[in-house]
């Protein structure tokens, strides 16, 4: 693992490992979340806002949304929202909330939390978390090294997405 900068190791209370029963761990002593952004224009498949994750990050250099540890006594949607907001410079009034969806480990859990763009978010890394962001299409998205986690939530959330009953 690279260099981990020092201001992230003890970020905030809600930041550590958890081992968890599934023989794994995992960032977020009280789970984490991730913003999934979806962008819908007329005549094109819907793009998601994706984070090419810093090397030193948990699976570090996977793709999956910008998001990371809650803290103790934060939603999902809000913590979601800050770190969108911290790490790819998502405003959180640029996007409207449509759902949530929760993979759940015996230990720890990560829970997805599904916008929509309502203004033009502009793909930027903002902090030292991000190699890169992008708009990835819907169809492309497993064609990327994902994180595991978001690999497995991939199916459902998709399936979320293409019925635009999210
Ligand atoms: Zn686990």
């Amino acid at each position: 693992m690279d260099q981990v900068p020092r201001e992230r190791l003890h970020h905030g209370p809600g930041d550590g490992w958890v081992q968890c029963a599934c023989g794994q761990r995992h960032w977020g002593l009280v789970g984490a979340a991730g913003l999934l952004v979806v962008r819908r224009r007329a005549g094109a498949p819907p793009a998601v806002l994706l984070q090419h994750r810093a090397a030193w990050s948990d699976r570090g250099s996977t793709w999956a949304v910008p998001g990371g540890a809650l803290q103790p006594g934060e939603t999902a949607v809000d913590g979601a929202l800050r770190e969108a907001h911290e790490e790819a410079g998502v405003a959180p009034e640029s996007v409207g909330i449509r759902s949530e969806h929760v993979l759940a480990h015996p230990d720890w859990s990560y829970t997805t939390v599904i916008a929509d763009e309502l203004v033009h978010v502009e793909a930027v890394v903002t902090d030292a978390e991000s190699i890169e962001l992008r708009w990835v299409p819907a169809d492309e998205v497993p064609a990327l090294p994902l994180h595991p986690a978001f690999a497995d939530a991939w199916p459902t959330l998709l399936a979320r997405i293409s019925d635009g009953a999210a």
